[in-house]
């Protein structure tokens, strides 16, 4: 009874007229929000025209923030976040990790600062190629799980988080993770989660795919038990493709 989850992360892509035709689209779609629960996290520059543009029910996420208000300049904070009326945040996006150079610790600290401010929460964990490759991904998963539960003090903080894995090496590559692979792994993430956390949060826990997904894979992808949705990256850009993205659990 895990409701699916589809979030289409626009990265930082975007233009007035490109999501203005997005959105028209969107919202004329078939979207049972009993079946689905669908967030878009645009630019942060254009999520002011999204929300006011876009169907209520589907929410809006920034793409990262910071961990408070102040003097930083370029940052988002939070609270700021939470005050303008968004619910949701990304958090720990591989992206963020590899080039802007954020560490599990860091991205731990990010999550906790959300959640203090009310903003629920789509958490990114994931191995790389060489990574895979060593046969390090249970190590890593675990490793960036440990990172958020360290600044997490209440077991209920879980319910705000969506766990997305991400897999690096299927991220814009147009290499999918086979839906056995990805479902591998989420149940692997489920294990630590019951373990670690407890047996409620492991169950009730929406674990989310990115990596390449598209119309022609999310079908097969969200076929597998421990699969609760996606995180989408290009495919988001497109209407159409997301849509039937959004659907492909109907
Ligand atoms: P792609 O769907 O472009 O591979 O990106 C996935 C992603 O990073 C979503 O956050």
């Amino acid at each position: 009874p895990r409701l699916f989850f589809v979030g289409g992360n626009w990265k930082c892509n975007g233009s007035r007229e490109a999501n203005r035709g997005f959105i028209e689209e969107l919202n004329r779609a078939e979207l049972p929000t009993d079946k689905v629960e669908v967030v878009i996290a645009p630019m942060s520059l254009h999520v002011e025209s999204v929300v006011r543009s876009i169907r209520p029910e589907i929410s809006i996420a920034v793409q990262n923030v910071f961990i408070n208000k102040g003097a930083f300049t370029g940052e988002l904070s939070p609270s700021a976040v939470k005050d303008f009326g968004l619910d949701w945040a990304i958090i720990g996006h591989s992206e963020r990790r590899q080039i802007f150079g954020e560490s599990d610790e860091f991205v731990g600290k990010k999550v906790e600062a959300c959640l203090r401010a009310s903003l629920k929460v789509i958490a990114c964990i994931g191995e790389t190629e060489s990574e895979r490759k060593a046969n390090k991904t249970e190590e890593v998963i675990f490793r960036q799980l440990s990172a958020i539960k360290k600044e997490l003090t209440r077991v209920q903080d879980w319910h705000h988080i969506v766990l997305a894995y991400e897999p690096v090496w299927a991220i814009g590559t147009g290499l999918t993770a086979t839906p056995d692979q990805a479902q591998q792994v989420h149940e692997t993430i489920r294990r630590w989660l019951a373990s670690n956390v407890n047996s409620d949060v492991a169950d009730t826990i929406r674990i989310i795919y990115g990596g390449s997904v598209k119309a022609s894979n999310a079908r097969d992808l969200a076929s597998k038990k421990d699969i609760d949705g996606f995180l989408v990256g290009g495919a988001s850009l497109v209407a159409a493709e997301f849509i039937e993205i959004a659907r492909s659990h109907l």
